[in-house]
């Protein structure tokens, strides 16, 4: 695609998709199962279709002058509009710039998509950060040697201009974690090797949003337990590929509700896929690493980017919670009970920290040995593990300030019924506002907090990049503490 857009001064050429554009893409004959059932496509089932909507609405606005900076940049190669998705940031502005598209579309999905269009594409930039390091690998795997480096240079490139969504799966399904990894039946690995190519075989899991998204990206996490080397894989492939059998979890969002009743619930949800892949044809070129123990163990640098969006996400979400928390102080009028305001203050000590650790794990960013601008590792793991310990108690908060109006919630229809519906409006009504609209503000942290959904997206948070105990022990591998351990040996005196 190579199109112009008139919503800047001067016309220039772009590679952007309208949303319509995106939606004709997911019409691929992909084979999905919703509560056991085929469906013929992602727009049968309301909850994924609706996801669908909203995901594509963000395509939509990258052709609005109000979002075209958040959303878009110029592609420095080719001088055409791209989406930022795709950016390659070199310096610590870029990584502030490419923030402006996470914090979009955290606030777009009230950060209940934790896998939104720009999150895969942040690990195949993080793959670009170790050019050197993938350049310098070879196969393992007989007849079958990309050039990796070439792949994931032209890679991205296809992303970019193709305004590509990607999901992304690098965990294993769940099953007997005592037993060798190369035993487990699920485990993703090489079958054979053809022209052209490698077959793979296994399973990937909780690949959110794969079944609304263009690609899978995977790779088989490193871990404790060794794999071996026909799992020893980093590549991606598009989610129709023969052989891919996508098993949705169910569903737990509101499609369709009036979003009166359910503001976030109705606008549907990123569901969580199980991943079949039978005998996948994986073409050479879609292979970044193939064999290699070694290169598994770049799953902390080459995320850094994806867990910075995770992060980031998380400071728009408690920003969100500030918000809605003041608003219920006023609807309410308790703002003036000091007690009330320590459990707001709470609210914001969450997001202020939160941002602390973005801002300073772009201070403190680096340039890799690609020469990509990485934000630092040690801020961003402290951050987030302080953000996943902190969310069951922000939550906890959140729900205790709205008191019996967070369960006292009963629909548009019944105001509407005239039987009922002048009581709800006489006795209800909060501090200078309607009760419905106080019912508004309970609809929105009921679906944040407390609904199905939010269940989903509390259990995500918590494991979805690494649950807390990992995030400790990367902190104990990964930030040094030599300077420190110097500084109190001079204090004590110690040789
Ligand atoms: C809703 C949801 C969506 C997700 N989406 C994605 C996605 O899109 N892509 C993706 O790749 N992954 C995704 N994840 C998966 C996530 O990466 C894993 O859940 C996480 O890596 C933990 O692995 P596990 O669930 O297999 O836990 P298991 O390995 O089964 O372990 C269970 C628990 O034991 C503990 N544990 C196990 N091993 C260790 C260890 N070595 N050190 C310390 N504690 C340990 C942890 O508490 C862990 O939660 C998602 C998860 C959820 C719940």
């Amino acid at each position: 695609m190579n199109a112009q857009t008139q919503t800047r001064d001067v016309p220039v050429a772009h590679k952007l998709k309208t949303g319509a554009e995106f939606k004709a893409t997911l019409d691929d004959g992909r084979a999905i199962w919703v509560n056991g059932k085929r469906i013929a496509s992602v727009f049968e089932e309301p909850a994924l279709a609706a996801g669908v909507d909203l995901v594509a609405s963000m395509f939509d606005d990258q052709f609005k002058p109000e979002f075209a900076d958040a959303t878009t940049c110029i592609d420095p190669d080719s001088g055409a509009i791209v989406s930022r998705a795709w950016q390659v940031p070199r310096t610590i502005e870029d990584l502030a710039d490419r923030r402006k598209l996470i914090e979009y579309t955290s606030l777009k999905t009230a950060g209940t998509f934790g896998r939104p269009p720009d999150l895969a594409p942040a690990i195949a930039v993080g793959l670009l950060a170790y050019l050197p390091t993938f350049k310098a690998k070879k196969s393992l795997i007989d007849g079958c040697a990309p050039d990796f480096a070439e792949n994931i240079e032209r890679y991205v490139a296809f992303g970019r201009d193709n305004n590509l969504t990607a999901s992304e799966s690098l965990t294993g399904p769940q099953n007997d974690r005592s037993s060798a990894k190369g035993s487990e039946s699920s485990l993703l690995k090489v079958k054979n090797v053809e022209k052209g190519g490698i077959r793979i075989s296994g399973a990937k899991t909780v690949g959110s949003i794969s079944a609304q998204a263009n690609e899978i990206f995977f790779t088989n996490l490193g871990g404790i337990r060794e794999t071996p080397a026909e799992a020893c894989i980093w590549a991606s492939v598009p989610i129709a590929s023969d052989g891919i059998k996508l098993i949705s979890r169910e569903m737990v969002s509101h499609p369709g509700a009036d979003p009166f009743d359910h503001p976030i619930a109705s606008l549907g949800e990123e569901a969580d896929q199980f991943i079949v892949f039978d005998n996948v044809f994986v073409p050479t070129d879609r292979i970044f690493n193939l064999g290699d123990p070694t290169a598994m163990q770049y799953y902390g640098p080459v995320c850094v980017f994806a867990h910075w969006h995770v992060l980031t996400r998380l400071a728009v979400k408690a920003e969100l919670f500030v918000g809605a928390g003041q608003l219920v102080l006023d609807v309410l009028g308790t703002g003036h009970i000091p007690a009330v305001q320590g459990m707001l203050g709470e609210l914001i000590e969450y997001a202020q920290t939160l941002r602390a650790f973005i801002y300073a794990a772009e201070a403190k960013a680096k340039p890799t040995e690609g020469e990509v601008m990485a934000p630092d590792v040690g801020m961003l793991t402290a951050g987030r593990l302080y953000s996943i310990q902190h969310y069951p108690r922000i939550i906890h908060t959140l729900q205790e300030l709205c008191g019996q109006g967070l369960v006292m919630r009963f629909g548009k229809a019944a105001f509407e019924n005239p039987d009922i519906g002048h009581h709800l409006k006489d006795l209800l009504p909060g501090k200078g506002v309607s009760a419905e609209v106080k019912e508004q503000l309970m609809n929105f942290i009921w679906d944040m907090t407390s609904s199905s959904l939010a269940g989903r997206v509390a259990l995500f948070e918590n494991v979805n990049a690494s649950p807390a105990p990992r995030l400790r022990e990367r902190l104990y591998n990964e930030v040094k503490r030599d300077r420190f351990v110097e500084q109190v040996k001079t204090l004590a005196r110690m040789p």
